[in-house]
């Protein structure tokens, strides 16, 4: 595949490193070399925040109105659209994931997230308050200035989306600085911005190193917020960082979250729920179901019912569209989940499927699909994030431990609950301590609906009107009428 933007975009210039170094991308289903692609330094990370700066302070795009802004969004979600096979073909060669995901859900996803803040650019209104007689108050909605955006490896397109699209909604400038591992669709969608006629210096475009080009963000004296999605560990880093300059934050961070099964469930269904909430993105998802909590009496019967439902996550090609689990994003991440999952089993836990590393054609960092028993609540695979295709099954007596041991985490990031008995669902929803919880379904996502986390899992929302917030300022104007 002939890839075509593999060097930084900085100011709507492409250019190389300033010490000329790169880095190689990984095919991680054929191990093969895909591309090099520029490693931003320290003076390059300089550069491009200060042609933010300047987009937003004095350039072209502080001067742009929100219909304006509205009509740049719309324009990069049809050329997303006419990309789309390229995008998603991208994503998977670089990342791993089954076509079928980035082609048929996050490219299509992409482009609804920039219509949805599309609709909000021009209805970011503030309001009148009644004060004392006298004294006229009102508010202004103003853009927080340059963002820096940090994003993982696991949606690389997708969240750059979630940050950038609502960002410039709002008026701010963006530099983004994707994973070293997959930077490859967020350097296209820099060129599709410009594309669009998005003023260049609006959204800058950084791949490099986390300690270097992403520490170098998280320092910078022009920049006013960082956006971060990654692990509670870099996201401590993040906010220890950004007390220098005071930036603004939003944490996006890891999940153990908990997917819990009630007897009375509809257990087909349940069952195609906590396969898909684990194998989704081969398990590299903050929000995977990685605990799933089922009642005792139906315990051995229902994961009899999901080990039959595995052969559909048969480790494939990932550039195959009936595949639906791709290989891990590197060696070394498959490597570190299968020492996981060791771990697991010397503190007791029982595989009662998969648990070793496996090939397509001899080649590719792949995992079997994996199911772990006789998991407790206090095991490392239980309380530590895998980001893998792993499945720890923990049975419970009734809904009060249920909700007890689901809600015993670090994290709180999502959960599921599926029974037919109504009172029962929304009771444990109100109970669970976590961002989302999804009722007889897993894994479903809307521009228009929350996403963040309680507690280790970080704190903002991204998604919806809410997501705009994060990105502006609140003005008071006080008028004497004497
Ligand atoms: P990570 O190591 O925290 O990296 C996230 C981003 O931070 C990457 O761009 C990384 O760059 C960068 N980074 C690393 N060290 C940095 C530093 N000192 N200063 C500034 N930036 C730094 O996470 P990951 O391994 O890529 O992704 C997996 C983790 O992300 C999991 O824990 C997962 O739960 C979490 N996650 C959370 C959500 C959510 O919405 N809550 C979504 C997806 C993923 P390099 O990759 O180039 O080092
Ligand atoms: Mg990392």
């Amino acid at each position: 595949m002939d890839i075509k933007h593999t060097q930084l975009l900085i100011n709507g210039e492409w250019v190389a490193a300033s010490d000329r170094s790169h880095t190689t991308l990984i095919n991680p289903a054929s191990e093969e070399p895909l591309c090099d692609v520029a490693t931003a330094t320290p003076q390059d990370v300089a550069a491009a925040v200060a042609s933010s700066r300047a987009a937003f302070d004095s350039g072209p795009w502080s001067k742009l109105d929100g219909g304006a802004r509205a009509k740049l969004l719309w324009k990069v979600a049809d050329l997303v659209e006419r990309d789309a096979a390229e995008i998603a073909r991208l994503e998977t060669m670089n990342q791993g994931k089954p076509i079928f995901e980035s082609a048929k859900i996050e490219v299509p996803f992409v482009a609804s997230l920039f219509r949805y803040y599309a609709g909000w650019a021009d209805k970011l209104e503030g309001e009148t308050i009644p004060v004392v007689p006298g004294f006229l108050n009102y508010t202004l909605r103003e853009p927080v200035g340059v963002v820096g955006m940090i994003i993982p490896w696991n949606f690389p397109l997708l969240l750059t989306v979630w940050k950038l699209a609502p960002a410039l909604a709002a008026g701010c400038a963006a530099v983004i600085k994707p994973s070293e591992l997959t930077p490859l669709t967020a350097l296209k969608l820099g060129a599709l911005c410009l594309e669009a006629g998005i003023p260049a210096g609006v959204v800058n475009v950084v791949p490099g190193r986390g300690s270097v080009a992403g520490q170098a963000l998280l320092e910078a004296k022009g920049v006013d917020k960082i956006a971060f999605t990654g692990s509670t560990e870099v996201g401590r880093t993040v906010m220890r960082s950004a007390a220098g300059t005071i930036k603004r934050i939003s944490l996006e961070l890891g999940g153990k979250s908990p997917n819990i099964v009630f007897a009375d469930a509809k257990l087909d269904a349940a069952a195609n729920g906590a396969c898909s909430g684990i194998f989704y993105n081969k398990g590299e998802v903050c929000a995977a179901g990685s605990r799933l909590f089922v009642e005792r009496r139906v315990h051995d019967e229902f994961v009899e019912l999901v080990k039959s439902k595995m052969a559909r996550y048969t480790p494939g090609d990932p550039l195959d569209d009936k595949t639906r689990l791709g290989p891990q994003v590197s060696r070394a991440h498959r490597d570190s989940i299968l020492r996981r999952v060791e771990d697991g089993v010397r503190e007791g836990a029982q595989v009662a499927i998969g648990g070793k590393a496996a090939s397509v054609n001899g080649k590719g960092f792949y995992l079997e699909p994996t199911v772990l028993t006789a998991v407790t609540n206090d095991l490392s695979v239980a309380r530590e994030e895998i980001f893998g295709p792993v499945l720890c099954v923990i049975p419970f007596d009734d809904e009060n431990e249920a909700v007890k041991v689901a809600n015993e985490s670090a994290y709180g990031l999502a959960s599921g609950v599926w029974t037919q008995d109504t009172g029962r669902a929304h009771r444990v929803a109100a109970a669970l301590k976590a961002g989302t919880v999804w009722i007889n379904t897993y894994n479903v996502y809307h521009p228009a609906s929350p996403f963040g986390g309680y507690k280790e899992s970080g704190f903002g929302r991204e998604l919806g009107a809410q997501a705009l917030d994060m990105y502006l300022e609140k003005k008071s104007v006080w008028v004497s009428m004497r």
